[in-house]
Formats: structure tokens, C-alpha cells, sequence
């Protein structure tokens, strides 16, 4: 049986990567809903690819009024909100040493402020009873070098969810997080010049305790379980799903 039939779904960054393997994963349990992301081009061949079901939101996460429209459209055409996954997001690198006033800003704004909002301005459109996923990353809980500042930022969000599942206990709204390990995505390949990406690709899965990278459906697959009743015991909790790589290599 389809774990989210008839539930409509609102996913940030849903047109590339993770967000797109959690729209995928949602589709085939049944669900509908809407991907928001900058990208006119990647948001309308993302959605294509999702059907009918699905429609495409041009939006900036960390613009305010952009996220009240995502979510006022979304209840306009699908009558509800289920699910809400704050997954969009990039990783920055720097040490203490040089990183500006204007990328520390940006990372913040993004990673954490955005995450934020997006919830807040989601509220008045959720169901009571619904699930909201957040997207944290490992980079939390290990000091890798020169992602400190975006680790701290995925920090707060690992937090947020506790914090906000505890403000919404009274309309039953579950908040979780998952927090990814290196996974094969467009961000990935941004870390990497084009000639090398499939031997670091290579060389990361040799060190993996799992033999591989992630993929985007397997966070996908974490997220149908967190948006569904499967998880209905699950409030403010952290699922780490990194092949063992953040404690285990
Ligand atoms: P991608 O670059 O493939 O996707 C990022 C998505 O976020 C895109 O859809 C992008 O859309 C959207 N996005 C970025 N900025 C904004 C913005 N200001 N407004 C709206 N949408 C925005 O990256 P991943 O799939 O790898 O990353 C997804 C999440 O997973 C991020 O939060 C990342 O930190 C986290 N993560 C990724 C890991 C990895 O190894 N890949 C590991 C751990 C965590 P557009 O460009 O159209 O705006």
C-alpha cells in the first residue's frame, strides 16, 4: 500500500539532487505536492519528470515573502499541506582564519535562517497531525576541515527540530531531521574540478565503512519513513544516514 497516499507534500530544493530523490521517493508512495527552487530550467524539467502530481514554485528561501507565496500557492491548488521538507541548502568552506562577514551571512542565511522561516511560514497552511523534515548534514558532528561554519549552522537546524516539535506539540506536528553523509548530487560536483569528479567519487566509496557514497534515493527512502505514520513515535529525532562514514571510518 502507498505510505503517503492522498498527502501533498511541499519539498525546498526539490528541482536538484537530495530534494529531487525525496520528490521522487514521495511520488512513488503517492503523494502530490509542490518543489520550490531558483532555477526556472531545472524546476521545470524536475517537475516534468514528476507529473502531473507535482508542480514547480520559483522561489528564493531566503526571501520572506517568496516562502509565504510557496506555501499559500501550494494550499491554493492541493487544498492542504501534509508534509513540509526544509532541504534546501549548500555547503561552504572556510576557516576561522579567512571566512568574510558577507559568506558567514550567506552560509547562515541559507543553512539555518531560511530553515527557520520556512517552518514558520508553512504553520498557517499545515495540517495538525503533519510531518516536517528538516535537512542537517554530518558536517554537525565532525570538525572536517574548512566546513565549520556550515557545520555550525547544520548544528542549530539538528537542534530546531527538537525546539520546534516541542512548540507544535499541541497541533501534533512531528519535526525530525536527517542528516546526510556525502551523497552523490550536482553539490557534490561543485567541491571537485569536472576531470576528477569520478575518481574522488571512487576514492570517497573506498573509505565509506558502506563501500559507497549516498544516493539521493536513499535519503528519500528515509524521508518516506518520516513523513508517514511509520514514524509516528518520532519527534525532534535525528536520523544520521551517511554509510557509517561520521563514526564508523
Ligand atoms: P544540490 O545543489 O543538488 O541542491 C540544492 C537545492 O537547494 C537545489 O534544488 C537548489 O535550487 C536549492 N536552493 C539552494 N539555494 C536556494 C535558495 N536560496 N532558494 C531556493 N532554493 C535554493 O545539493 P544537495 O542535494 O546535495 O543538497 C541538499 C541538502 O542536503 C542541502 O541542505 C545540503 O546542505 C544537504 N546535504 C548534502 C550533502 C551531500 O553530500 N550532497 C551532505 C549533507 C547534507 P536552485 O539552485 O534552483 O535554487
Amino acid at each position: 500500500m502507498s505510505k503517503l497516499k492522498n498527502k501533498v507534500a511541499v519539498i525546498t530544493g526539490g528541482n536538484s539532487g537530495i530534494g529531487f530523490g525525496i520528490a521522487e521517493a514521495f511520488k512513488s508512495e503517492g503523494a502530490a505536492g509542490a518543489i520550490v527552487g531558483r532555477n526556472h530550467l531545472t524546476l521545470e524539467l524536475s517537475a516534468a519528470q514528476l507529473g502531473s502530481d507535482f508542480i514547480a514554485i520559483n522561489a528564493d528561501v531566503t526571501n520572506l515573502a517568496d516562502l509565504e507565496r510557496v506555501f499559500k500557492d501550494t494550499a491554493e491548488k492541493f487544498g492542504k499541506i501534509d508534509v513540509l521538507v526544509a532541504n534546501a541548502g549548500a555547503g561552504t568552506t572556510g576557516t576561522v582564519a579567512d571566512v568574510s562577514e558577507a559568506e558567514y551571512n550567506k552560509t547562515m542565511d541559507l543553512n539555518l535562517k531560511s530553515v527557520y522561516f520556512t517552518v514558520q511560514k508553512a504553520l498557517p497552511y499545515m495540517n495538525d497531525g503533519g510531518s516536517i523534515i528538516l535537512i542537517g548534514s554530518n558536517a554537525a558532528h565532525r570538525a572536517y576541515p574548512s566546513f565549520g561554519l556550515y557545520g555550525a549552522a547544520k548544528a542549530a537546524v539538528i537542534f530546531l527540530a527538537k525546539s520546534f516539535s516541542s512548540d507544535l506539540l499541541t497541533r501534533k506536528i512531528r519535526v525530525n531531521v536527517i542528516t546526510p553523509g556525502t551523497t552523490d548530487t550536482p553539490a557534490f560536483d561543485k567541491f571537485v574540478p569536472a576531470e576528477k569528479i569520478e575518481a574522488v567519487k571512487t576514492q570517497f566509496a573506498s573509505v565509506m565503512p558502506i563501500g559507497r557514497i549516498g544516493q539521493p534515493s536513499d535519503i528519500g527512502k528515509t524521508a518516506v519513513f518520516l513523513a508517514s505514520e511509520d514514524s509516528s513515535f518520532l519527534l525532534g529525532a535525528e536520523l544520521l544516514v551517511d554509510g557509517g562514514m561520521t563514526y564508523l571510518a
